[in-house]
């Protein structure tokens, strides 16, 4: 009896959704009275299966082969497919990031079993596992099971709350790798330039929309941002005005954010806007309209001119934060 998490690798390390869901996971399997374990695929990977077991897997399912050194849909998937029928786990979770959603799915299909995906939150009842997932644009929330086995789902990042690491062991158990031919492979990496913090991993995200008026009036929100160590974000107006990137967009067509802190500058919260980001701890809405909708959803509204208040926080930030 198991629960396992597929762990999520890049540049030598795992991404901290892998950790949360894990963190998530030491609490289930405690629960359940099953175990934790994790699968990690790749190549040259075998040194961060500690880091698994330092957030609660006591096992670690290593698959690590040339022909995973790229992430592939079909190769990934044929592995933990044939790896699940296999050992016959009671759950299998995947961070809801690029990775997770595009494999998943492929997973659940081979494997022929139901999934969810975009979970906000996990509980046991009796030894089922009961799972809440936005719907709706994050209007509302649905409570569901998985009827067959074993239980998939996505998790979405920086919701679960991270364990401390312990110092702990796994076992390690090696995969053998014996993909049939793929058709599709990876050819080509192209990293986002600039070191700022990921969008859907940033702890914090200052986020610019149509009331910034122009591409260049975004360099206060970057300001403020790398005070704070945020990433920057926008709403789609701006995305379709050609100002900032797609891969900026936060909303239902654009990337679903859970960070800490998110800062709305001249965003007005239109629903499609929400349903990325409406998950945030805390949120901080600056708008000169005080009718605006996004104070609806705000822990902290300022009803100011952004142009006037950004430079004044980032001013602020420095001092506190000494920097
Ligand atoms: C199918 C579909 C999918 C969509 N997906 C997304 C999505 O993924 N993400 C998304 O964001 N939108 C999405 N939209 C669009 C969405 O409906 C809104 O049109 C969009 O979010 C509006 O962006 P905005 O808040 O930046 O602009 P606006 O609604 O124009 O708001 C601008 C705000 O800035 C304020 N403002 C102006 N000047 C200042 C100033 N100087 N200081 C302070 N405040 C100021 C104004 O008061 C206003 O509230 C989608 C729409 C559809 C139909």
């Amino acid at each position: 009896m198991a629960i396992w998490v597929v762990a999520e690798q890049q540049d030598g390390e795992i991404k901290k959704v892998s950790l949360e869901i894990l963190s998530k996971g030491q609490e289930l399997a405690e629960e359940l009275g099953v175990e934790l374990e994790a699968v990690l695929l790749g190549e040259g990977v075998a040194d961060l299966a500690d880091t698994l077991a330092a957030y609660g897997a006591s096992k670690v399912y290593l698959a690590d082969d040339e022909q995973l050194a790229d992430y592939s849909t079909e190769a990934y998937s044929q592995v933990i497919a044939e790896l699940i029928e296999d050992k016959e786990p009671d759950a299998v979770f995947f961070g809801h990031t690029a990775f997770g959603k595009d494999l998943a799915p492929r997973v659940a299909q081979k494997v022929e079993t139901g999934m969810l995906s975009d979970i906000t939150a996990v509980e046991v009842d009796g030894d089922e596992l009961i799972f809440t997932r936005p719907i709706y644009a994050g209007k509302a929330f649905t409570k569901s099971k998985v009827l067959s086995s074993p239980v998939m789902a996505t998790f979405r990042p920086n919701v679960q709350e991270l364990a401390e690491p312990q110092e702990a062991s796994a076992s390690v158990e090696e995969v053998d790798v014996d993909i049939d031919e793929v058709r599709a492979k990876v050819t080509d990496v192209r990293k986002q330039s600039g070191g700022r913090v990921l969008l859907t991993e940033a702890d914090i995200i200052v986020s610019g929309g149509r009331g910034m008026k122009g591409p260049e009036n975004y360099k206060i929100l970057e300001e403020l941002a790398d005070v704070l160590g945020a990433a920057v974000g926008a709403s789609r107006a701006a995305v379709d005005a050609g100002w900032r990137p797609h891969s900026d967009q936060v909303g239902q067509t654009g990337k679903t954010v859970s960070p800490n802190l998110y800062i709305a500058c001249g965003i007005s919260g239109a629903i499609q806007h929400l349903a990325g980001m409406s998950s945030s701890k805390y949120i901080v809405a600056i708008n000169k309209d005080e009718e605006a909708n996004i104070f609806n959803v705000a822990d902290y509204g300022i009803v100011n001119d952004l142009f006037k208040v950004v430079p004044v926080m980032t001013e602020e930030f420095k001092k506190v934060l000494d920097k």
